[in-house]
């Protein structure tokens, strides 16, 4: 019997760099609040995406669902339901209507064809998914958002450490959200960030992580509570240390996978795009049944009943859910659909042996009827 392989595994520093990072917080008895470890990593990460401004958060869904709200924004949002209820839950808890555009059948991002079509006088912004960390068709987004004066808010939450065309993904829309989740490329154990173009902005979205409070004597926002604690922070300034190796060892998973599951008919991989530096955050795999011979159910299956996790992720697509009612027309996103029933991310994490990736695909392959 061997160990059981999860989807994902935490990185994590060693236990004594972590002890160390916290010593000074038995010393100053400053635990939250945007302490120095707070400022630390903010400074930190702010050089580490070479963006102007940054904001801590206590997870990535905060970072999108204050940074909705800071926008002021009133009517249609247009997005996609392949993505993790994160994003879909940011907009309808700031009481904004999602307006599901389909996703491109390669990188599985917002569909930039046909996003103009659902620009109505409602429309205030667009919150595009970078998913798996593909990168979006940032270029033309930003153009149509200027044509028509919307707002964009990124859901970055798979592209931490990614760059395109030399910039990191940060730098995108007038807010990137980042998660930084313990299952994430790079964590706090729970975490996020907003990186932002406008400074005013970033004083309204940094009260509203702070129950709105102004000064001592006035609270003018209707805020939250979302401060990334110092305890997290420490965590982040250890992981970010070795978040370059981490990728380059992740890199090395994703190659041997490449190697044994690129070109087999009825498979689907991420595609390799230009001028992408990737983050290899996650091995998605599409299975066509007709081609490969087996269903992903099958697959999952087969992985299962050896002690492998894969995920089938994003299963359901957000636009089904049951707290919607059936308020969205799932029939509307007809690619989204067929990728959420056909995709299985395989198991990834830096220390994965390349044996295991072996046994993986061996068990994958060996599905085939
Ligand atoms: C992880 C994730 C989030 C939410 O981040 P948390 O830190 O878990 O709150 C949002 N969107 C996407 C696409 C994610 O993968």
């Amino acid at each position: 019997m061997t160990d059981k392989i999860l989807v994902t595994r935490s990185s994590m520093p060693l236990l004594e760099e972590y002890i160390d990072e916290i010593k000074d917080i038995w010393q100053s008895h400053w635990l939250t609040n945007m302490g120095t470890k707070h400022q630390a990593l903010q400074a930190e990460l702010r050089r580490f995406f070479g963006v102007p401004n940054i904001d801590l958060f206590t997870n990535g869904h905060m970072a999108l669902e204050l940074s909705l709200q800071a926008m002021n924004l009133q009517g249609e949002v247009i997005t996609t339901p392949f993505t993790f209820a994160s994003t879909t839950h940011a907009i309808v808890r700031n009481g904004l209507t999602p307006v599901f555009c389909d996703v491109d059948p390669v990188d599985f991002t917002m569909d930039v064809t046909k996003l103009e079509s659902f620009i109505t006088d409602r429309t205030c912004a667009i919150v595009p998914v970078h998913v798996y960390g593909n990168i979006c068709h940032v270029e033309e987004i930003e153009r149509i958002a200027h044509k028509y004066e919307l707002k964009v808010l990124y859901d970055a939450a798979h592209t931490f450490g990614e760059t395109y065309k030399g910039r990191s993904t940060a730098a995108f829309g007038d807010v990137s959200c980042f998660s930084f989740h313990a299952t994430k490329v790079f964590h706090t154990i729970e975490g996020g960030a907003a990186c932002f173009r406008d400074e005013e902005f970033g004083k309204k979205l940094y009260q509203l992580k702070n129950f709105g409070i102004k000064n001592e004597e006035c609270v003018d926002g209707v805020g939250a509570n979302a401060k990334m604690n110092e305890f997290c922070a420490a965590m982040g300034l250890c992981n970010l240390r070795h978040v370059e190796e981490e990728i380059a060892k992740r890199g090395r998973v994703v190659a041997r996978y490449r190697e044994r599951l690129a070109g087999v008919p009825g498979v689907q991989l991420n595609p390799v795009q230009a001028d992408v530096k990737p983050n290899y955050a996650y091995f998605p795999v599409v299975f066509e049944e007709d081609v490969f011979g087996a269903t992903r159910e099958e697959v999952a299956d087969a992985l299962a009943a050896q002690g492998i996790g894969a995920r089938k992720y994003f299963y359901p697509l957000t636009n089904t859910f049951e707290c919607f009612h059936g308020a969205f027309d799932v029939e509307k996103t007809p690619v989204a659909l067929h990728l959420s029933r056909h995709v299985l991310t395989l198991p990834l994490y830096a220390d994965l042996e390349l044996r295991d990736v072996d046994r993986i695909c061996d068990i994958v392959l060996a599905c085939r009827r």
